[in-house]
């Protein structure tokens, strides 16, 4: 039972996280010091109350285990539609900063040491969803929960099985391939990507880009094209950090003009 509320705090947490971070960056007051500061807390509620890890819940949720997802499964679809919700209006700020699974991979991909890109989104995006077909079969149908195979709970719960070690080498992975998980595997970042494409805030350009091309050669998702959706985004500001004309990328809604001092 206190473990079930403690998951409800990580709740909490992320749903007021992702109004503060959507303000810190419409403010244009985010820096890679903050971004370093929420990854480490939202890694060490993973650890702790093993919250707020929204894919295990909606697994729970397709297993329809009350347990498992720490409450009432209509709750539970209530706070994954809320989590939903809010990618469509701010972006993905849950996935960035606020998921303790793609916190860790996040802070991996940090490590200076050369990467490797893939250069489309379209297959990720791909396998992506052929997982989250099987998914949801085998959950639904055969109660049987396709994450549990890549050791999320145990590496959290520092359970050290196979499952450990699984995740632990994703996490390797994720020195040099950005967040594998989440882009090859995660059924709710899956479902995320879908209202991110259409998310009234995101980050666009301004008619002062010159198009010198840097932003999208650091994008690690592919996702810094003129047009793109930025549904793979997960607000990482690879590219707002190399952009050398200020103000010429800026997070902002459509339509919406913004200044130095702030938004209007
Ligand atoms: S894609 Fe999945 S694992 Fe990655 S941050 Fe989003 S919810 Fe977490
Ligand atoms: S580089 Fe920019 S567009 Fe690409 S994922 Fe990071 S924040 Fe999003």
């Amino acid at each position: 039972m206190v473990f079930e509320q403690a998951r409800a705090l990580g709740f909490i947490y992320a749903l007021v996280m992702f109004f503060i971070l959507a303000y810190l960056w419409y403010t244009k007051r985010w820096t890679r010091r903050i971004a370093w500061i929420v990854l480490l807390i939202t890694v060490a509620l993973g650890f702790l109350i093993f919250s707020p890890i929204i894919p295990w819940q909606f697994q729970s949720l397709v297993l329809r285990d009350a347990r498992g997802v720490g409450g009432p499964l209509a709750i539970a679809a209530a706070g994954l539609i809320v989590m939903l919700a809010l990618s469509f209006v701010f972006g993905r700020f849950y996935c960035g900063y606020l998921c303790p699974v793609g916190a860790v991979q996040e802070l991996a991909s940090l490590a200076p040491v050369s990467k490797v890109k893939v250069g489309s989104k379209v297959w990720p995006g791909a396998i992506r969803w052929i997982f989250f077909i099987l998914f949801i079969i085998t959950g639904y149908f055969f109660t049987y929960g396709l994450l549990r195979l890549f050791g999320i709970r145990d590496f959290f719960l520092l359970l050290l099985s196979a499952g450990f070690f699984i995740f632990l080498a994703i996490i390797a992975i994720s020195l040099f391939l950005y967040r594998p998980f989440c882009r090859f595997i995660c059924p709710f970042g899956a479902l995320a990507s879908i209202p991110a494409m259409g998310s009234r805030f995101k980050i666009r350009r301004t008619d002062a880009c010159i198009s010198c091309g840097k932003c999208e050669r650091a994008c690690p998702t592919n996702e810094a094209k003129r047009g793109d959706r930025k549904g793979e985004c997960y607000l990482c500001h690879r590219c707002l950090d190399v952009c050398p004309v200020e103000g010429a990328l800026e997070y902002r809604r459509a339509g919406g003009v913004q200044t130095k001092e702030g938004a209007k």
